[in-house]
């Protein structure tokens, strides 16, 4: 099957909304002073592959797929000689490219890109996206290294044990849980032609999509775009899964960042990169108090918003693929009390994510 339109996201620039304004704007400078209670790495879509460099599906985005794994290194250079060293990093998702798979070098390139991983001690949780699944079957996913779930002294709590969704929660700190969450549990990727699961996801997306090739997004110019074979839904299990951590978090006052490969706010991505039940994810987070941050990658032109509704901050991140060799697209985060800092490198720009609380209380001193 072709791989080309996988990531392929962004044809043209997008206007990404910021859909909720601070009147209190939050600075890096206020945190300088503090020492975080700890930090993270985020980085996505590095999309190795040991071939020359090339274009996207519309061909408007270079991919350097040999200079992704040298970013990689500078990354893992980076977070190795800060001051504060990362808790953890995140992986979101599409690791390797699909194009390793033709070339029987799947294996070969996810060696090579955890070598890199390795020449640091500090533990990487891994997400799944559509390029995960064009290298290797679920089951082969599940037994891997890119499975967190088996390769970390850390407690971490699966989704149900009864399916092979790869889901799973921890928390690195008291007070603070981070979910990871599978983007493509309900797919035409990675499951069997026989299964209900690839069966609810054929249904779906042959409502909105009649092209041949379900790679080929539907010609709508709304939200029903993102009904393409590169993308994926979360089934009713894991959603349910989800608002059940959620209910314990809420009641312990938590602060959650839910981490997948797919990004779930319309303001936070071209529409094409969505997750097809973007607004089921979105209605549970929004029926909780204590989600902080949602983030994603897939759309390699990354975006930004938080929920007016919500105050919850939905970051996509900047994908490596597309990032020139002499730049950069990865992120450390520093989490305090009231807000979590994003320091940007390259093109991944720096931000402040105040928690929905402590917004509010910023809001009301500043009246
Ligand atoms: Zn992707």
């Amino acid at each position: 099957m072709t791989q080309v339109p996988a990531g392929w996201c962004s044809p043209a620039p997008v206007c990404r909304k910021t859909a909720f304004v601070a009147k209190t704007r939050p600075k890096m400078e206020d945190c300088a002073q503090q020492t975080p209670l700890f930090t993270f790495g985020v980085i996505a879509d590095i999309q190795y592959a040991d071939i020359e460099d090339g274009y996207n599906y519309s061909r408007s985005h270079r991919r350097y797929y040999r200079s992704s794994l040298q970013l990689l290194r500078n990354a893992v250079e980076s977070w190795s000689e800060s001051a504060v060293q990362p808790e953890f990093i995140l992986q979101l998702g599409d690791i390797i490219d699909g194009f390793n798979k033709g070339r029987g070098a799947s294996e070969r390139a996810l060696d090579t890109v955890l070598r890199e991983f390795s020449s640091s001690p500090v533990e990487v949780h891994h997400v799944w996206g559509n390029h995960e699944f064009y290298n290797f079957s679920r089951s082969a996913l599940l037994r891997s290294k890119l499975n967190s779930t088996l390769h970390t002294d850390r407690s971490l709590n699966a989704a149900p044990s009864t399916s092979d969704v790869y889901a799973y929660h921890f928390s690195p700190f008291p007070g603070f849980t981070f979910v990871v969450m599978d983007a493509y549990d309900v797919s035409l990727l990675g499951r069997e032609k026989t299964s209900e699961l690839y069966n609810e996801a054929m249904t779906l997306i042959k409502k909105y999509n009649h092209n041949e090739d379900l790679n080929c997004p539907p010609g709508f110019e709304d939200l029903r775009q993102r009904f393409t074979m590169f993308n994926g839904g979360f089934s009713k299990e894991q959603l349910d899964w989800l608002d059940s951590v959620l209910t314990l978090t809420d009641e312990k006052q938590e602060k959650v960042t839910i981490v997948s490969h797919l990004p779930v706010h319309p303001h936070s991505t071209d529409p094409i990169c969505l997750a097809w039940n973007f607004d089921e994810l979105l209605a549970i987070i929004r029926s909780h108090s204590s989600v902080v941050c949602y983030m994603a990658g897939h759309d390699h032109d990354g975006g930004y918003c938080r929920d007016k509704d919500t105050g919850v901050h939905h970051l996509t991140l900047e994908g490596v693929i597309e990032t020139p060799p002499d730049s950069n697209a990865f992120g450390t985060v520093s989490v305090y009390k009231d807000r979590m800092v994003l320091k940007g490198n390259g093109r991944t720009r720096d931000r402040v994510f105040l928690y929905p609380q402590s917004q509010s209380d910023a809001e009301h001193r500043a009246v």
